[in-house]
């Protein structure tokens, strides 16, 4: 069998290096053969048909920048990165919430996921959310 083009990529580590074999099962009426497809970089594993529901993680800057304007009248702007070679951070951004006593407040890192991290670390008091932290995870690897 092969795998169509339609399958998205692992939803793990993003690998598309994927390898499609058969697991057989025993039934009541005989054997059965369950498609499966396996990540040939993380080796995770699933059934085809479960692995075609399968979405891909949205990136931590995406998750970051929901989080800031998940509450009502809360905004995040998000800058150009720095072009030129001075000593600043490459990247910023300004927030303005209950957080910030809506007033605009500037976060500054070495990319745009860590400017919306130390903003986002302001607005939550230092605690990360679990869906936060593994994408962080795994973009870290
Ligand atoms: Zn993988």
């Amino acid at each position: 069998m092969s795998i169509d083009g339609a399958i998205y990529p692992c939803p793990l580590c993003l690998g598309t290096n994927l390898n499609s074999f058969s697991h057989w099962v025993s039934l009541n009426d005989g054997m059965k053969e369950i498609p499966k497809v396996q990540c040939r970089a993380c080796h995770c594993e699933a059934s085809v048909q479960a692995w075609s529901t399968r979405k891909p993680v949205p990136p931590a800057a995406w998750l970051l920048v929901e989080a800031l304007r998940a509450d009502e009248a809360h905004s995040v702007t998000l800058f150009c990165d720095n072009p030129d070679f001075n000593m600043g951070p490459d990247s910023a951004v300004e927030v303005c919430g209950d957080y910030t006593d809506w007033s605009e407040r500037r976060f500054e890192g070495d990319n745009l996921t860590a400017a919306l991290m130390a903003a986002y670390l302001a607005k939550t008091g230092g605690t990360v959310s679990p869906e936060i932290a593994d994408a962080l995870k795994r973009e870290a690897r």
